[in-house]
């Protein structure tokens, strides 16, 4: 296919707001695209040549691209510059330059999406001396061959920045559109001929998607209609399968039914490891963070098998009294990339294992869990400190449950897990196999969307932060938030200059001392009390709220949504 074609439906996506208008037209370009080009136009509508989990990145910056359009057109970097500062994105400014191209690119070849992707692939896989410059090259081979328009999207996608408001709910009904259904699209509504087939189907999406993560894969896979036999891939990360929240035991045993497994609730952070060839550790955020955690690399000598795929907690501890440590605490490891064995050192973390997934080549997911248990206590060797399977009971009695829950305070987790013995192992779902039960009432896991500078001794730092929680349709705000977090380095917690960094690169608009960022950051925050508010779009506001953490291991889309804000809002004044 031409990524001319590609570029047009770009266009056509980023002119409409409407997530139904969005969905039709990918799906009518997935009709379009010949199989051999699914893979490349799925990553390319994601604007990326690589799944998100991917350790590889393009890794091109703003001044290598300014110079690959300066090769591209011969128009100076100066000249450049200042069209950037006026229009703000330089996939812009490369479509203005690009029409004033010199002769050389007459002798036009036409782009392939296959062409664009492959030579984007290879920036990534660039290393060593002399690579700056001919990644730049690469860039400027494209550009020179490029329309205006293609070259607006080439520079984003080098960017990791395409602009066209895609989300992967569009894209996973545009799959199920182009090749499962044919709901009635008109002019900005669908009517399905029978919403309960057309929800099963979008399901059946998802539920592949959650497996392999990998819309490509997916999409194959809906053409061929063979979507229930994805399944889980070693090494690709699959997405966790979540608790919601219990009342108290007896409603936890009313969920998972009797009797039930019962285990700690670590306060860490949820890791999958994948061994196959080599081991892979993913976050919720199905981030790859393999490398910032060797100790748990070396524990793993005590799991027997050639290849498995575990899910467990990894919590971090006191070196010296070897008492559990809040997550706060480890959480700056997630990012870390330098000083990393140092720190596997002084804050290490322990593995609290408690479920399996797959084993020496088999899916575990659809064995109920209590043999899944049992595969566990067969491989994993527990060492403390090191790898340990999580503590649990199995009883249908609420006094023992209320015992096993007291005991699991007193050791400084938060809370118990109950769990469906039978229940099969969901991934992405919230299906109720396992709930969890903790005493105190929630800290809320928010997106930063704002933030303003701060003045006096914290200017050049970004101060109040504006949190928002997930409405329907998107983030809506819920208040503002400046305490919790520290001026200094030394002291312990979040600092304003590690938010500010975190921040800054995803500024998207400025006004005086206000900034609205990209919705990418996520903090859990603490608060008195949730109260109806006018100000804010949720409808809600928090009474001082105080920032306990910042989670680089979780989604951006899992923040707590207007329902539960609104459950909790009810709850509280019970
Ligand atoms: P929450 O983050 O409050 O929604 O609680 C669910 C999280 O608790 C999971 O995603 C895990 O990260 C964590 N967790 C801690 N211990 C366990 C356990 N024994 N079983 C399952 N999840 C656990």
């Amino acid at each position: 296919m031409d990524y001319l074609e590609l570029t047009d439906y770009y266009q056509k996506l980023e002119n409409t707001a409407k997530r139904l208008e969005k969905t039709y037209l990918v799906s009518e370009l997935l009709k379009k695209t010949p199989e051999k080009d699914l893979t490349v136009i799925m990553h390319l509508l994601r604007g990326s040549v690589f799944p998100d989990w991917d350790e590889r990145k393009t890794g091109i910056a703003e001044r290598l691209i300014i110079k690959a359009i300066n090769v591209a057109t011969g128009i100076s970097a100066d000249n450049i510059e200042q069209e950037w500062k006026k229009k703000g994105d330089l996939g812009n400014v490369a479509e203005k330059l690009a029409g004033k191209k010199s002769q050389a690119t007459l002798f036009q070849k036409t782009l392939t999406v296959q062409k664009v992707f492959d030579n984007i692939r290879k920036l990534a896989e660039m290393e060593g001396q002399g690579t700056v410059d001919r990644k730049m090259q690469l860039l400027a081979e494209l550009l020179s061959q490029s329309t205006t328009l293609e070259a607006r999207y080439i520079v984003r996608t080098a960017l990791g920045d395409l602009r066209i408001g895609l989300g992967d709910g569009s894209l996973r009904d545009a799959i199920a559109w182009a090749y499962l259904i044919d709901p009635h699209y008109d002019s900005g509504s669908i009517t399905p001929d029978n919403r309960e087939a057309y929800n099963k189907v979008i399901e059946s999406v998802q539920t592949a998607y959650n497996n392999c993560n990998d819309f490509a894969t997916v999409a194959i896979a809906a053409k061929k209609n063979t979507l229930e036999k994805v399944s889980l891939i070693l090494g690709q990360p699959v997405k966790v399968m979540l608790a919601p929240k219990a009342k108290n035991i007896a409603d936890g045993f009313e969920r998972v039914g009797k009797p039930a497994q019962i285990e700690y609730k670590y306060d860490g952070f949820r890791v999958v490891i994948h061994k196959a060839e080599r081991i892979s550790i993913f976050t919720r955020r199905l981030e790859n963070v393999t490398k910032q955690f060797p100790e748990v690399v070396e524990a793993l000598k005590n799991v027997k098998g050639d290849n498995y795929i575990i899910d467990c907690e990894a919590v971090g501890f006191d070196k010296k009294t070897g008492k559990y440590l809040p997550f706060q605490h480890i959480s700056q490891r997630i990012r870390r990339k330098y000083g990393i064995d140092e720190l596997s050192k002084t804050m290490p973390v322990e593995l609290n294992v408690f479920d399996v997934l797959y084993y020496n080549g088999k899916s575990y997911l659809n064995e109920p869990f209590e043999k899944r248990r049992v595969l566990l206590e067969k491989i994993i060797k527990s060492e403390q400190k090191k790898i340990v399977l999580a503590a649990h009971i199995v009883t249908d009695d609420e006094k023992k449950a209320d015992a096993f829950y007291k005991q699991s305070l007193k050791a400084g987790n938060e809370g118990i897990m109950m769990k469906n013995l039978q229940g099969i192992y969901k991934p992405g779902s919230r299906v109720g196999f396992m709930v969890k039960v903790k005493p105190v009432m929630e800290t809320l896991d928010l997106v930063i969307t704002g933030a303003e500078w701060g003045e006096g001794k914290r200017s050049g730092w970004l101060t109040s932060f504006t949190l928002s929680c997930m409405g329907e349709d998107g983030y809506l705000d819920i208040g503002k938030v400046g305490t919790g977090i520290k001026e200094l380095e030394s002291e312990e917690g979040v600092t304003f200059e590690e938010l500010t960094n975190l921040l800054k690169p995803l500024i998207k608009e400025e006004k005086g001392k206000t900034v609205k960022v990209k919705p990418k950051i996520v903090v859990s925050i603490n608060y008195e009390e949730i109260q109806k508010s006018p100000t804010y779009g949720s409808g809600y506001a928090l009474r001082f709220p105080r920032v306990v953490a910042i989670r680089p291991d979780l989604n951006p889309e899992e923040v707590a949504s207007v329902q539960e804000i609104d459950e909790f809002y009810t709850g509280q004044k019970k």
